[in-house]
C-alpha cells in the first residue's frame, strides 16, 4: 500500500480542480482526513453525496484547522479574501498552496497574509475540464504538468513534499517564477481562449447581420477552434482581470503577426504564405510528438498546454543569483 503523505488535507474550493484533487487524494490514500470547504451549501451537499471528503463546511478556517496541507482552489479574484479567512487557523509548519491560473495576482493577494511558519508555495496544474462545478475526475492530473512557483526563501523540504504530492496525483513537476508563468500562460492558454470566444462572437454577429445560417454550416476547423469557447465564462472573466497585462502584451504581439499575414494575403505573396503555414504545421506536429495533445473527453485540448513544455524547458535552473528559481524541469523527467 502506498505511503500516506499528510495527516489532514484541507481543500478550500471544490470546483473542477478541488473535486479532482479530492478524488485522487482519496484513490491514492494521500491523507488520513480530507476536509472540504466551499461557500455554497448546495456545493457542499453535492460533494458529500459524491463522498469527496470526510468533513464538509462552509467555514474555510474550520477546514484548514490542523491541516498539514491546504489547497486553495477558488477563482483567482477570491484568493485574497480566502487567505484572510483561513490565516488565523493555519497550523505552524503547514504547506499552503493555491492552484490559480494567474500566479502574480494570486501571490500578491495571498502572500502578505500568510503567517510566519507556514510554507506558502503557489502552483498551477496545467490541465482542466470544460465542465464546471464538482464534475472533476481522479485522472485529471495524469501526465499533465504542474508548475510550481516557489517564492524567495521557500523551504526546500516543503517544496519537495508538495512536489511529491503532485507526482502522486499523477502530474509532472516544473518550476518557474510567477511572471514567466503568467506570460507563457497568456500565450498558450489565455489567448487561444480569447480568440475562440471572439470568433464565435464574430460568426454570431455575421449571422445576425446577413440573416443567414453561418454557424449551422460550420466546418470542422471552426468547430475545433471554437471548442475552447465552451469553457466556463467565469474562469475567463477571472483570467482577463487577473492576468491583464500579460494578456494585453500577447494580444498586441498576435495582432501584429496577424497584420503581417493580412498584408501577405492582400499582396498575393504566395511564397511567404506557404512558408508561414509550413512552419506553423511543423510546430503543431512537434506538439503531437511531445504527447501534449491529449484530447480525451473532458480534457481541454492541447492549446491549453501545448507550448509550455518547450518554453519552460528552455529556461535555466534556479541558482543563487536567481533565488526565486528560473524555470527548471524536474530532472527526473
Ligand atoms: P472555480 O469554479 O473557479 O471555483 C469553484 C470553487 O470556488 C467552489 O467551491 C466555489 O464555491 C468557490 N468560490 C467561488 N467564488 C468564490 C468566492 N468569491 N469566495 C470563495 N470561494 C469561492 O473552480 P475551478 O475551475 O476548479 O478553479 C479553481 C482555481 O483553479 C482557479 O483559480 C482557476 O484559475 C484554477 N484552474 C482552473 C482550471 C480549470 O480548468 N477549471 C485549470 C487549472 C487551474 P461555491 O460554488 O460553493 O460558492
Amino acid at each position: 500500500m502506498s505511503k500516506r503523505l499528510f495527516g489532514k488535507i484541507g481543500l478550500v474550493g471544490i470546483g473542477p480542480i478541488g473535486s479532482s484533487l479530492a478524488r485522487v487524494i482519496c484513490r491514492e490514500r494521500l491523507a488520513g482526513h480530507i476536509a472540504i470547504a466551499s461557500g455554497g451549501i448546495e456545493t457542499l451537499k453535492r460533494a458529500e453525496k459524491l463522498k469527496l471528503g470526510d468533513t464538509y463546511t462552509t467555514e474555510a478556517n474550520e477546514a484548514v484547522r490542523g491541516a498539514d496541507l491546504v489547497v486553495v482552489s477558488v477563482p483567482v479574484g477570491a484568493s485574497g479574501a480566502v487567505a484572510e479567512e483561513i490565516e488565523p487557523a493555519l497550523k505552524e509548519g503547514a504547506i499552503l498552496t493555491e492552484v490559480g491560473s494567474a500566479k502574480v495576482s494570486a501571490i500578491a493577494q495571498m502572500q502578505p497574509v500568510v503567517p510566519e511558519g507556514v510554507h506558502f508555495i503557489p502552483g498551477h496544474p496545467l490541465t482542466g475540464t470544460e465542465k464546471s462545478g464538482d464534475a472533476g475526475f481522479a485522472d485529471l492530473f495524469e501526465n499533465r504538468w504542474c508548475i510550481l512557483t516557489p517564492l524567495e526563501g521557500t523551504d526546500l523540504t516543503a517544496l519537495e513534499k508538495l512536489s511529491e504530492f503532485w507526482r502522486r496525483c499523477g502530474a509532472n513537476i516544473g518550476t518557474t517564477d510567477p511572471q514567466h508563468h503568467d506570460t507563457t500562460l497568456a500565450l498558450v492558454s489565455h489567448l487561444p481562449h480569447i480568440i475562440a470566444y471572439n470568433i464565435v462572437g464574430t460568426a454570431a454577429d455575421l449571422e445576425t447581420v446577413t440573416k443567414s445560417k453561418v454557424i449551422k454550416y460550420s466546418a470542422s476547423g471552426f468547430r475545433d477552434l471554437t471548442r475552447l469557447a465552451a469553457s466556463d465564462p467565469r474562469t475567463w472573466h477571472d483570467m482577463c482581470l487577473h492576468n491583464r497585462d500579460a494578456i494585453l502584451e500577447m494580444m498586441a504581439r498576435f495582432l501584429e503577426d496577424l497584420a503581417h499575414l493580412q498584408r501577405a494575403i492582400r499582396w498575393g505573396e504566395g511564397d511567404k504564405l506557404f512558408d508561414f503555414f509550413t512552419r506553423a504545421r511543423a510546430i503543431r506536429c512537434s506538439i503531437i510528438e511531445e504527447g501534449q495533445n491529449i484530447d480525451a473527453s473532458g480534457y481541454i485540448p492541447s492549446a491549453r498546454q501545448s507550448g509550455i513544455r518547450r518554453s519552460l524547458a528552455q529556461q535555466t535552473a534556479p541558482s543563487p543569483r536567481h533565488p526565486q528559481g528560473r524555470c527548471q524541469l524536474d530532472p527526473s523527467l
